[in-house]
């Protein structure tokens, strides 16, 4: 017997009635907001298409972590903008690098932050690819294993730098391994490994580049990024680098792929994170200021929808506007 015996609609006549019920919540404490860090001083260099976003200096970034850490913001993760790139990405490992710099800096002034580093090449890299590129047979191709050694390196240095946790990103196989080995042979016995596990290639991060200056000069990066037809395949990735050590598994981008973020939360027991990248970000933002959408219910639409899907970690550039909207 169904109505009029059930009536839904009792559960949502005022505002109260529906708080009392509503199953899912966001919480600032379970937001990382994505920062870029670049050389010099006093620098706020405005990413155009990303409102609100910028490329900060050192200084400017403690500051702004100083912020976010008031806010109740869970933690931040770091993208390195060197000051020269090269075809080794020596940047990504060097000792004095942008982001080991920036994370020694950061966690001196806000210890109690959570910082995470994003681990890979094409920032570092003069071709902008993730890894080390060869030529086989006419053919440019990212050479996995060679990327294994500088993606290792790169991890020890972030974490001797004072990192809390390393993400590596550039979907090279057996990284979270090789990783995990270089992190316990020097002694970083206890620093998670936060996976980009099944990563798409996707033109959702059409902002990023320009914010991150890591566009490839060739090619495209689906040699190594999923297929975002590919659903089983990213279960798969996800349970190898659950095998290989990974402490916490990402899907990225989060609202185009809220079916594999339920899959993995149903099917492994680790904390599942997702990453609303720069293209979803600006997307809202762009309908917003045409008066299309309103933006604070957009951004809290999306991110509780990420939520409900599962993911108990969220990577966003809304953070410190939903903890302001939460407070
Ligand atoms: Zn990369």
């Amino acid at each position: 017997m169904s109505f009029p015996v059930h009536r839904p609609r009792r559960l949502r006549v005022s505002e109260s009635m529906r708080r009392l019920v509503r199953e899912t919540h966001l919480e600032p404490s379970q937001l990382v907001l994505p920062l870029f860090v670049c050389p010099g001083e006093g620098v706020r260099k405005t990413i155009s298409s990303m409102p609100g976003q910028a490329q900060l200096s050192i200084d400017q970034l403690v500051k702004e972590c100083e912020a976010v850490h008031a806010l109740g913001v869970g933690g931040v993760i770091l993208f390195g903008i060197p000051e020269t790139k090269d075809e080794e990405a020596s940047g990504a490992y060097a000792e004095d690098g942008i982001t080991q710099q920036a994370v020694h800096a950061v966690k001196r002034a806000v210890p109690g932050l959570i910082v995470m580093t994003d681990v890979c090449n094409c920032e570092y890299t003069s071709h902008g690819h993730c890894g080390k590129v060869v030529e086989r047979g006419g053919v440019h191709d990212v050479d996995n294993d060679a990327t294994l050694e500088w993606l290792a390196k790169t991890a020890v240095s972030h974490a001797r730098a004072g990192a809390d946790m390393v993400a590596p990103s550039d979907m090279m196989d057996g990284r979270v391994a090789a990783i995990r080995a270089a992190l316990d042979a020097d002694g970083f016995l206890d620093t998670p490994i936060f996976a980009y596990a099944a990563k798409f290639a996707s033109v959702f991060y059409g902002p990023f580049r320009e914010a991150a200056e890591s566009t490839p000069q060739f090619g495209d990066r689906r040699s190594y990024q999923m297929d975002p037809a590919n659903g089983r395949e990213a279960l798969h990735e996800m349970e190898l680098d659950l095998e290989e050590g990974a402490d916490l598994l990402m899907v990225k981008p989060a609202l185009p792929y809220l079916d594999l973020i339920r899959q993995a939360r149903d099917r492994f027991d680790v904390p599942i994170g997702a990453y609303q990248v720069s293209g979803e970000f600006s997307m809202i933002h762009a309908a917003a200021r045409n008066g299309w959408l309103d933006l604070d219910r957009a951004m809290m639409e999306s991110l509780t929808s990420i939520r409900r899907a599962g993911a108990g970690v969220i990577l966003t550039y809304f953070a410190p506007d939903v903890a302001r909207a939460l407070a």
